[in-house]
């Protein structure tokens, strides 16, 4: 993979700015680049809103003059640990944290709203791509008076270095819970998530209660730089993905990514794709390296004619899919819990087709670490 920072150029933006997930890039006085680098997507909203006055930062970036530069990150010394970090806040002890930005992610026509929010944590709650941050929200806890909220677990969907590239912020992909009465078929305001909400509401400035980091399960194994790796989400399941991609193909790492990264993304519609554009990014400038499947389960339709579900993407490919097993592949499935059961049924029918035990299979995967599953 060509990999090459010739010359370096500093651009002040305003943090909280992010330059991979625009759906409507900047319309109005915008920085962008327009080679072939990374600097083709990213653009900078001068009049940005969301920015922090005090959180100016410098963004440098490799200005391409070979194709496929990478974006320089810092501090390196985040490359160097041995562990991850682990829990270093926790619920009663929790860290308080910035919003720098709150992004709508999804176009009008997604059924519900999903948002990337960005927080400021100032170097202080370092993670790796995969594990999760607590949320505490505000307020108290109903169930039992006088004391905080219970906290909600969030997959953070950047890398270590988070969006800015600078080690201090960490982007989270959350939906919010809204609750619809299963007789009048009507949103009930009194009954909506109480952190999805909070964090989908919170403006630039806005305090909040991180712990954390947490969770192992989801970590990328960095030990062969050419494995292959399969990646199940469904809707905001797509998080800790993001956060792989961007160490793979957009980060200058000590993690050099050379082996096959494949993206299975399942949400209702076009408009609910999440990070898309720079998905398809990827596919263009990485395409031996990087494969993409979307599954639109209320656009597209399925073999047998019935709704596209990611299991139905995954059964198109199965004959690839378990070579890539046979031969080692990880396999990493994110998203609600309801997504398992259909999964797991297809790899069983399609196990069975193939005249070999689904159960065995499975235990083997396990054993072998190469199946990962945070459902929720
Ligand atoms: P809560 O207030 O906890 O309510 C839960 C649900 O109950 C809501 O749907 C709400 O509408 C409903 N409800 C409330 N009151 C009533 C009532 N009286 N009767 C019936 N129903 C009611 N979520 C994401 O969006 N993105 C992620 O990346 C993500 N990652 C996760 C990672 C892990 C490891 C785990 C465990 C969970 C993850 N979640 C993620 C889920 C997240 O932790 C929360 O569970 C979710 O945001 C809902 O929390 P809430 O406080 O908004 O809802």
């Amino acid at each position: 993979m060509a990999h090459s920072a010739i010359s370096q150029v500093s651009i002040a933006a305003p943090i909280g700015s992010d330059i991979s997930l625009r759906r409507s890039v900047v319309k109005r006085n915008s920085l962008s680049f327009r080679d072939k680098s990374w600097a083709s997507t990213l653009s900078w909203d001068l009049k940005s809103q969301t920015a922090l006055k005090s959180n100016q930062f410098i963004v440098r970036m490799s200005v391409q003059q070979a194709s496929k530069s990478k974006v320089a990150v810092s501090p390196l010394e985040l490359e160097d640990a041995k562990e991850p970090p682990l829990n270093i806040f926790k619920p009663k002890e929790p860290y308080t944290a910035t919003i720098v930005s709150v992004e709508r992610l999804v176009g009008p026509k997604a059924p519900g709203e999903t948002c990337h929010i960005v927080i400021d944590h100032g170097g202080n709650v370092p993670y790796w791509e995969g594990q999760s941050y607590g949320v505490i929200p505000p307020g108290e806890n109903p169930k039992k008076p006088g004391s905080p909220h219970n906290v909600r677990l969030y997959s953070i969907a950047s890398t270590r270095y988070g969006d800015s590239f600078d080690g201090k912020t960490a982007s989270l992909c959350v939906r919010r819970a809204v609750y619809y009465d299963p007789e009048t078929g009507k949103e009930d305001p009194s009954k909506s998530g109480v952190c999805s909400n909070f964090l989908c509401n919170s403006k630039p400035g806005d305090k909040v209660q991180i712990t954390g980091p947490s969770g192992k399960i989801m970590l990328l194994p960095e030990d062969n730089p050419n494995a292959t790796h399969i990646m199940i989400a469904t809707g905001t399941g797509v998080a800790p993905f993001r956060g792989y991609l961007r160490r793979m193909f957009m980060e200058d790492v000590s993690f050099k990514f050379g082996g096959l990264a494949w993206l299975f993304l399942g949400v209702a519609n076009s408009d609910s794709l999440l990070y898309d554009d720079e998905f398809s990014k990827y596919l263009k400038d990485f395409p031996d390296h990087f494969r993409y499947d979307r599954a639109l389960s209320r656009e597209q339709k399925n073999k047998n004619g019935g709704k596209m579900y990611v299991q139905d993407k995954i059964e198109e490919y199965s004959d690839e899919v378990f070579k890539l097993l046979d031969e080692g592949a990880h396999i990493y499935f994110c998203g609600l819990k309801g997504m398992m059961p259909g999964i797991q049924e297809t790899l069983k029918r399609v196990a069975e087709q193939r005249g070999e035990n689904w159960d065995e299979k499975l235990s083997q995967l396990k054993k072998n670490k190469q199946w990962h599953v945070e459902v929720y």
